[in-house]
């Protein structure tokens, strides 16, 4: 029986275009759940693993409005509320959509921990914006009030509101539940695990310790799928290809690449750094580590990306 991981993108829990609300969400993941029992019937040994960055960031405003009443949680605890979250809507649709197909799979979704090393670079080089914008009354306000904090001018939602705080990107290690994953997954369990790219934490005279920071979630997928060996690990987003030059006239999609084809692409710069970048770097990865192939494809393509081989294929 095939074994894969999947990373879900940001649109198969909210579009783009909507505002987030919990009926919203739930529809989006009800169509990914259709998706992902389509392949459950196949046969496939399921992991999913997907990204929180729009539930997160909407938590982030409601802890910080909240905050004259209880206090704001730190970061890592907002990142496991957001796994909980999701986790439970992914619970309850693939429960729900399993049953209707008369099949008897048990899911489970966990709240867990990624390993990042304290001496990342990353950490000297803060690059991901997180929770609200700011005007700049408010951005000297908190650096008084939250001295550990890095609030930066980004690329600004209105003229006055220019400022964010920033956080670590840090490259994955591995998830610390990895033996319980193992045990789930072996035993025929659809494990939902590494949401939003995991809980990052650092290890300190050997105990581990929650750290403002965001995971690359498609990086911490690409962690989970090589230490479990996956027979495939598959990127879902909302494009069915990855292209060169992409939305320029000479477009042209990607249909089975090799590392070496895809190096020199990376080169060229042909994936932006953010979105497809990532994935490409996480694919590649995999393949290197040695994955048989990796997968980027769009959530209605899934199926046939796995049983037909469309959409861009990684292979060594
Ligand atoms: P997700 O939220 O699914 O993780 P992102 O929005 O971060 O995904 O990345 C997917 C997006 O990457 C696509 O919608 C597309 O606009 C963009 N993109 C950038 N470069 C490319 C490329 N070379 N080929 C395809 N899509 C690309
Ligand atoms: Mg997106």
């Amino acid at each position: 029986m095939e074994k894969i991981v999947i990373a879900l993108g940001g649109n198969a829990i909210k579009q783009a275009d909507q505002k987030g609300t919990y009926e919203e969400q739930l529809e989006n993941v009800l169509k990914t759940a259709k998706e992902i029992v389509k392949l459950v019937k196949k046969g496939f040994k399921i992991v999913i693993t997907h990204g929180n960055g729009p539930q997160a960031g909407s938590l982030l405003i409601q802890q910080e409005a909240g905050s004259n009443e209880v206090p704001a949680m730190n970061l890592d605890a907002v990142g496991a509320m957001t796994q909980g979250q999701i986790g439970y809507m992914m619970l309850q649709t693939l429960t729900n959509e399993l049953k209707k197909a008369d099949l008897d799979n048990k899911v489970v979704s966990i709240v867990n921990q990624v390993l990042v090393d304290k001496n990342d670079r990353a950490f000297q080089n803060l690059t991901k914006p997180v929770g609200p914008f700011y005007n700049e009354e408010q951005a000297n306000k908190l650096k008084e009030l939250k001295p550990n904090w890095t609030i930066k001018e980004v690329k600004p939602k209105t003229i006055e509101n220019r400022f964010r705080r920033v956080v670590a990107s840090p490259t994955p290690i591995r998830n610390i539940e990895e033996d319980a994953i193992k045990i789930m997954v072996e035993s025929g369990l659809t494990v939902i695990a590494s949401g939003g790219g995991g809980v990052p934490v650092i290890e300190e005279n050997g105990m581990l310790k929650g750290v403002a920071a965001v995971i690359d979630k498609d990086l911490a997928g690409e962690r989970l799928a090589t230490m479990l060996n996956a027979d495939a690990y598959v990127i879902l987003t909302d494009v069915k290809n990855v292209f060169i030059n992409y939305a320029q006239k000479n477009e042209k999609a990607l249909q089975k690449e090799n590392l070496e084809t895809l190096t020199k692409y990376q080169n060229e710069g042909h994936f932006a750094a953010g979105s497809m970048g990532p994935k490409v770097n996480a694919a590649m990865e995999f393949v290197k580590n040695g994955g048989a192939r990796a997968i980027i494809t769009s959530l209605d393509n899934a199926y046939d990306a796995l049983l037909n081989g469309s959409g861009t294929q990684i292979i060594k």
